[in-house]
């Protein structure tokens, strides 16, 4: 990715922002507040690699305070620079206001391969970077709080937690200063199949609504839709396993590093993530056409009726937008498509289900996390045996007055206390659907604004100038 096609991406975003902007009839001088990255944090600092000293180069960007602590995933990637961070910063903003989880928005980028480095290495840049962090009170708790993002997972996680604690071990609240950990280090069950599921959740809500469907002339239901994943990564590789297994969706096309498969009847995404563990690679899977390397972004273009983008920025431009054949593109990934190739999307009458919604499960899931740091107990474990209880008592009741017994199976399901998972998918999914019922509710009261982004950052900004206007300026 090319220097140019990097910055494209912040601007692509302000050209976003700028679009909805217009709609919402808020003073230029508020408006340019809630654009702008209120602070940028760019480090330099050495780590020793074997014999040899490295110079790291890493950022920490909070877009917003207008809303504490900010969120925001940290990202290990070769191409990572200012411009990326900010616009994948801005990005959480408006992601944590559409879903009202309270917290501003952030990101963070360290400019490694992290495939490059073994272990040990990486827990040193990890916790070295985390210092950097600590010693300019960028991170904490009630101050700002990473999570995941794309080269990072629950290890990474964990060596934040652990040298937070380390620096900070009177701050009783220090396991909230990062979510996405283990489970076992303070982490939440359903966090890291959260932006799939939400991803999941989303794509299902949107064709569910058959007026949406009709427009598009597909049939309503997300059961049956032939979809293309590109990536398969963590959220690529949720979001095809839950639509096949919970949505019915038959996965007809997979694009990774190494090239990409399609096959117009589907394959089972089991069998394909499974042959890719033991080949090393998609390519040769049975059944299925495979795409070399040199050719892999061509997936995009085939044939299928939803098309999900998750992996990096900038995959979908002016340069093969009008190629696209697919009716729906569900951004997973953050900012898939450009602002130009979105011109070209839409005239062409796609549906955009945008990444500041669609991929907001994440997020979500790690404001449950946070919150369970801050309470100091897992969700459900209070209440899980007393409604078991309770609605035992309601099953016997019940079959006391119609003189016949239900099966134990039958009993389990019905007087089943909640887990922690439970509760979590219950959050996640009821956090989406009214997401994406506000977003839809824009686009009907305001008949200017025709697309999903536009109507998701409409609604974004208004919430966010509210909290501004309700707080005010700070002198
Ligand atoms: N990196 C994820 C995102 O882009 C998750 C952020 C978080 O959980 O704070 O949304």
């Amino acid at each position: 990715m090319s220097q140019q096609t990097v910055v494209k991406f912040y601007d692509s975003v302000i050209n976003f922002f700028d679009k909805a902007a217009q709609h919402t009839g808020l003073p230029d001088g508020l408006l340019s507040q809630i654009k702008v990255c209120n602070a940028v944090y760019r480090m330099l600092y050495p780590v020793k690699i074997g014999n040899e000293v490295k110079v790291i180069e890493a950022y920490r960007v909070q877009h917003s305070h207008h809303r504490t602590p900010t969120k925001g995933g940290i990202r290990y990637s070769n191409h990572v620079n200012q411009e990326e961070v900010m616009a994948l910063a801005t990005l959480m903003t408006f992601k944590c206001a559409i879903v009202d989880v309270p917290f501003g928005g952030a990101k963070g980028g360290v400019k490694i391969n992290p495939w490059d480095y073994d272990a040990e290495s990486l827990e040193r840049i990890t916790r070295r970077y985390t210092t950097e962090l600590i010693n300019r009170n960028f991170i904490g708790p009630s101050v700002d709080v990473p999570a995941p993002d794309y080269g990072t997972g629950e290890r990474e996680m964990a060596w934040i937690y652990d040298t937070y604690r380390t620096f900070k071990g009177m701050d009783i609240d220090a396991a909230g200063v990062v979510t996405g950990k283990p489970v076992n280090q303070h982490g939440i069950h359903g966090r890291t199949e959260a932006t799939g599921r939400g991803v999941f959740y989303g794509l299902r809500e949107a064709c569910d609504i058959p007026e949406d469907m009709k427009k598009l002339g597909l049939s309503t239901g997300l059961k049956g839709k032939r979809m293309i994943v590109q990536g398969l990564g963590n959220v690529g590789s949720f979001t095809s396993k839950i639509s096949q297994d919970e949505g019915g969706a038959i996965v007809v096309g997979v694009g990774e590093m190494e090239g990409a498969i399609y096959n117009p009847n589907g394959f089972d995404i089991h069998e394909v993530l499974k042959f890719r563990k033991e080949t090393g690679s998609i390519l040769g899977f049975p059944g299925a056409t495979s795409i070399p390397k040199e050719q892999r972004e061509s997936i995009l273009e085939y044939d299928c009726d939803i098309l999900v983008p998750a992996a990096l920025e900038d995959v979908i431009t002016f340069k093969n937008a009008a190629n696209i054949k697919a009716k729906i593109i569900g951004e997973a990934a953050n900012g898939p498509i450009t602002s130009k190739g979105e011109e070209i999307l839409l005239d062409a009458g796609k549906l955009i289900i945008p990444d500041v919604f669609l991929n907001a499960g994440g997020v979500t899931v790690s404001y449950f996390e946070w919150l369970k740091n801050l309470s100091h107990m897992r969700f459900g474990r209070m209440e899980k045996r007393f409604d078991q209880q309770r609605l035992t008592n309601l099953v016997t009741m019940v079959e006391r007055q119609v003189g016949r017994e239900v099966s134990d199976e039958e009993k389990n399901m019905i007087a089943r206390g909640a887990d922690e998972i439970d509760l979590v998918r219950s959050g996640l999914e009821e956090t989406m659907i009214n997401a994406y019922h506000q977003i839809r509710g824009v686009m009907v009261e305001k008949p200017l604004v025709t697309d999903m982004r536009t109507a998701a950052f409409v609604s974004a900004i208004n919430k966010i100038s509210s909290d501004y206007l309700a707080m005010g300026i700070f002198p």
